[in-house]
């Protein structure tokens, strides 16, 4: 067998699932229909969690990934919802990435790219995944010009995957009613900060200053709303180029704010799609192959580079032989998971559309509305910003568990100075040890790594060890120090012969 799993898509998703696979000991390799690494910058915004996502690959030199982005891109307080002129506030957030990064989706792509050359990961450039077909014990899938066996095919292909359309997935939702630009672009006479403007009679356009001095332009023309299917699919096909944008902006903002050049001009409709299905026997979808939405509040790269996280250990628990069988299609699985957050990013996504294209007085006074409530702070700012960074979103709870299971373990500090989310490996679980007395350091095996940590604060003073699975979040917690009821637990996350079982 030529690889263990191919990805179909050399986009962030698929570069980022080839990364953590890899590191989970899985032979991968990715086939991109481009001939080379894309240089369009579309998504701009990295999130929190994706970036503690990111410090979990170890890079050349020993460095992380989150830190090798942090260190290129440029990092800000706040995020936007619904380009509402009040802010997110991330800087007391409880992560150690409490920014928003900015940097163009081209870099990440790069850096991931640099990352699995270093690793040796092959990403055949100029080689569309075409088709493949079932043989004895994988996949024979046709890619380029050439046969190659795998046992797993991961689609992450973008929003019109042939890999979905081949498993005969559906992909229903809502159709789009409105369509924007989004370009950057470089400005003679750019305004003095990043900032939006709204007029109900012509649209709004959104300023964001970009790393290397050029601008992020994005809006909507009123008379690009309420639109059918049909007129919007009408619209994306007229020639949208540098004039079509000057004019665009000259109408809606009375400038063009000394338009020079732009260098990518795209347009973006609101259209809500979800996979129904995130699996189809040994095909996977993950990233745009699996939802489309309004991007809005930057959060379908972030997104996707989730489904990346969650896909990754648990296909590589099943191809090593150790996934009990609720991780691979039960409560636990992929599907089940992130599907789950896909309605909720769906849901927030049409919410900002609503509030991004109502052009009359009374859209002005929800806008003002929504704006002051982040202003002010509190639950409604709190809540907005938690599903935006992506910190508090968290996966089913089984019947019976500990409430913090399926809540994201946060960055504690570990006895021997090292932090939780670095410790975290891709192939193993971490069980943390809060007993001063090292009551479960019997527990460790192949498959669980223990390490002790200081007895920790708040909500989780009463611990006495959790369980942390490889994408981070809570497997078990217990306030007992009884090392027979945590391997109990332990049993039920690997098989029964899974902590014996070699990674090599
Ligand atoms: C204008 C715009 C602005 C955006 N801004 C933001 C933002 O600020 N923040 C944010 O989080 N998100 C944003 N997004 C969304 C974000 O860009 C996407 O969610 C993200 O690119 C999804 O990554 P992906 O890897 O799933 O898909 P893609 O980036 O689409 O990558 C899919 C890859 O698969 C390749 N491919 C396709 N078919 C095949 C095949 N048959 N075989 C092999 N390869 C194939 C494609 O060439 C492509 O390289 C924006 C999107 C747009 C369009």
């Amino acid at each position: 067998m030529s690889a263990q799993v191919i990805v179909a898509g050399g986009g962030p998703v698929g570069l980022l699932t080839a990364a953590l696979l890899d590191a989970a000991g899985v032979r991968v390799e990715v086939f991109e229909r481009n001939e080379g690494p894309s240089e369009h910058s579309k998504a701009t915004t990295m999130h929190p969690r994706t970036l503690e996502v990111l410090a979990t690959v170890e890079t050349a030199g020993g460095r992380r990934l989150a830190d090798v982005l942090v260190d290129h891109g440029t990092p800000r307080p706040s995020a936007h919802f619904a380009v509402l002129p009040d802010r997110l506030d991330y800087s007391g957030l409880d992560t150690p990435f409490p920014i928003v990064l900015l940097i163009p989706q081209a870099d990440t792509e790069r850096f991931l790219a640099d990352h699995l050359r270093w690793r040796g990961v092959p990403v055949h450039y100029g080689q569309a995944v075409q088709g493949w077909e079932e043989v004895d014990d994988g996949l024979r899938v046709r890619a380029g010009d050439r046969d190659h066996t795998a046992g797993y095919l991961v689609g992450a292909d973008g929003a019109h995957s042939r890999v979905r359309k081949l498993s005969s997935i559906a992909f229903p939702g809502r159709e789009p009613t409105a369509v924007g630009f989004v370009a950057d672009v470089d400005l003679a006479n750019p305004p003095v900060a990043a900032g939006q403007l709204w007029h109900h009679d012509t649209g709004f356009v959104s300023t964001v200053p970009m790393p290397g001095g050029k601008w992020r332009v994005f809006g909507t023309e009123v008379g690009d709303t309420g639109l059918t299917a049909e007129e919007v699919r009408q619209r994306q096909s007229e020639p949208f180029g540098l004039e079509e944008l000057r004019a665009a902006l000259r109408r809606i903002a009375g400038t063009d704010f000394g338009l020079r050049a732009a260098p990518w001009i795209s347009r973006a409709s609101d259209s809500t799609r979800r996979a129904t299905r995130y699996r189809s026997g040994r095909v996977l979808l993950a990233g745009d192959a699996a939802h489309v939405h309004l991007p809005a509040g930057g959060q379908g790269l972030n997104v996707g580079l989730q489904d990346a996280t969650n896909l990754a250990w648990k296909l590589a628990a099943e191809i090593h032989g150790w996934a009990p069988a609720h991780l691979i299609d039960g409560a636990g699985s992929y599907e089940h998971e992130r599907q789950h957050v896909a309605e909720q990013l769906m849901a927030n996504t049409l919410a900002q559309g609503a509030l991004m294209h109502t052009f009359t007085a009374g859209g002005q006074a929800l806008r003002d509305l929504v704006s002051g409530l982040i202003g002010r702070g509190g639950d409604t700012a709190e809540e907005l910003a938690g599903s935006l960074s992506g910190l508090s979103v968290s996966y089913p709870q089984p019947e019976g568990t500990h409430p913090l299971v399926g809540t994201r373990a946060p960055d504690l500090p570990l006895a021997d100075g090292g932090t939780l989310h670095r410790a975290l490996r891709h192939d193993r679980y971490l069980l943390v040890d809060f007993t001063p007395e090292g009551r479960f350091a019997e527990l460790g095996s192949a498959r669980v790594e223990v390490r002790a940590a200081p007895s920790p604060s708040g909500t989780w003073s009463t611990l006495c060890a959790v369980l942390v699975r490889p994408d981070g979040y809570l497997a078990h917690a217990t306030p007992s120090a009884d090392p027979l009821g945590l391997a109990d637990a332990l049993a039920q996350w690997t098989t029964a012969d899974g902590a014996t079982v070699s990674v090599a």
